[in-house]
């Protein structure tokens, strides 16, 4: 059986890698000479878990969905990553890295983010560490998730906004390059997803794999068996995927399923299905998948799930839809939004616009009756609910409630 693992280089198969300015480099060298040894540090492990237990809240429930099951008619199992403190899987990663950055005596944190979750995880651990904390975002999406924006200031960040591009997570990420490259001394940059230039990719799925780690006993727990039939998550850049995915990567047994936002359609010109619409390239430092033009122009993605709308995905997932070890789903905008809507009223939890998008794949999966079936529900709702009201006064206006 083929082993998926990352090569001492960074690469998964042809895609990963390390492409960055020469002025990086001492600060990723000096990461990827740290990370693995730092991980397997017993004073880190020791200060990881507790935090992970006593902070995040963890482990994270793996909740049998009944009526969701009986609606499909296979058993499904939701990993609730919804109910770690501040809503999504983001913080798992961010707790690992904040104790890496002060391993290595840095002062000042930065950090991109869409959704403005991985702002909030990243504020979060700094306010806990008593660490300074610049985060970039769109200015797009600065408006579409205001919540996040209150929180991070709340928390004590410097919100600052990336005015370029289509003003969301490529270009935030852009200017948190930037930032890094103008100060590489004091400066670590905690990478939100499974992208950028290695060691980032793994480094942050094995700060996510806890998640498969967790499913494994829960599901052994719950079924007696501890694999499912297939994991099913949405992928941004790929990071709750890959803690999912992380413990089954070599097992066969189990069905991958990579679940992306296809916008207003995929062939639309309004999208963000990368491993559909993209080619091989390199953006932000890793050689993967991206949206580009015949000459190499990024293609703006969209989506109405400000952290999906990435016109890259991580190495890993690019090689693991290549491969064929995972499959590829796309989603619409108008699909997902009545997943959310579905999965509130049916189960009485309100998904993450993200998370909506691996809940509407099950319309357009093949499985078998006695399958078991583990969706990743990685974020809440709560963030959402602009876009969730103005699609429910389209749907349903106010005073027409149906008694169904
Ligand atoms: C950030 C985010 C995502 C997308 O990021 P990945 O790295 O692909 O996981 C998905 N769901 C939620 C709730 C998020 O906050």
């Amino acid at each position: 059986m083929k082993t998926i693992a990352v090569d001492e280089r960074g690469y998964y198969g042809q895609f990963g890698g390390a492409y960055i300015p020469e002025m990086l480099y001492p600060n990723v060298e000096e990461l990827r000479q740290t990370y693995l040894e730092f991980m397997e540090l017993e004073s880190f492990q020791r200060e990881f878990q507790s935090l992970l237990r006593d902070y995040v809240g963890r482990p994270s429930p793996l909740y049998l969905a009944k009526r969701l099951s009986e609606r499909y008619g296979v058993t499904i199992y939701l990993k609730r990553e919804d109910l770690n403190h501040t809503g999504a899987h983001k913080i798992n990663n961010t707790i690992g890295q904040i104790l890496l950055a002060k391993h290595l005596g840095k002062k000042r944190i930065i950090a991109e983010t869409g959704a403005g979750q991985h702002g909030v995880a990243t504020a979060t651990v700094c306010a806990l560490m008593g660490l300074q904390c610049i985060v970039y975002m769109g200015s797009v999406d600065i408006k579409r998730q205001a919540p996040n924006v209150a929180r991070m200031r709340m928390l004590g960040a410097e919100v600052r906004p990336a005015t370029s591009g289509s003003q969301t997570l490529k270009d935030a990420t852009n200017e948190a390059i930037r930032d890094w490259i103008n100060n590489p001394e004091d400066t670590h940059y905690i990478i939100g997803s499974v992208v950028g230039p290695h060691p980032y990719p793994d480094m942050v799925a094995r700060f996510q794999s806890v998640i498969s780690e967790e499913i494994r006993w829960q599901l052994e727990a719950h079924t007696g068996r501890d694999y499912p039939s297939a994991v099913i998550a949405c992928v941004g850049g790929g990071s709750n995927a890959a803690g999912a995915f992380y413990h089954f990567l070599n097992d066969e047994r189990v069905r991958l399923i990579a679940v992306e936002a296809a916008g207003l359609g995929v062939h639309s010109g309004e999208s963000a299905a990368t491993s559909v619409l993209g080619t091989e390239g390199v953006i932000h430092g890793s050689r993967t998948l991206l949206m580009q033009t015949s000459d190499g122009q990024i293609v703006e993605p969209y989506s109405i799930s400000a952290g999906l709308d990435y016109p890259g995905i991580g190495p890993l997932h690019a090689h693991l839809i290549k491969s064929g070890r995972a499959e590829a789903i796309s989603v619409t905008d108008e699909d997902a939004l009545q997943a959310a809507l579905d999965v509130t009223r049916m189960e009485g939890i309100i998904p993450a616009l993200e998370t909506a998008h691996a809940f509407a794949a099950l319309d357009q999966m093949k499985y078998a009756a006695d399958d078991v079936l583990v969706i990743c529900l990685s974020g809440r709702g709560d963030k959402d609910l602009d876009a969730f009201m103005t699609y429910l006064d389209r749907v349903e206006p106010l005073g027409i409630h149906s008694e169904k």
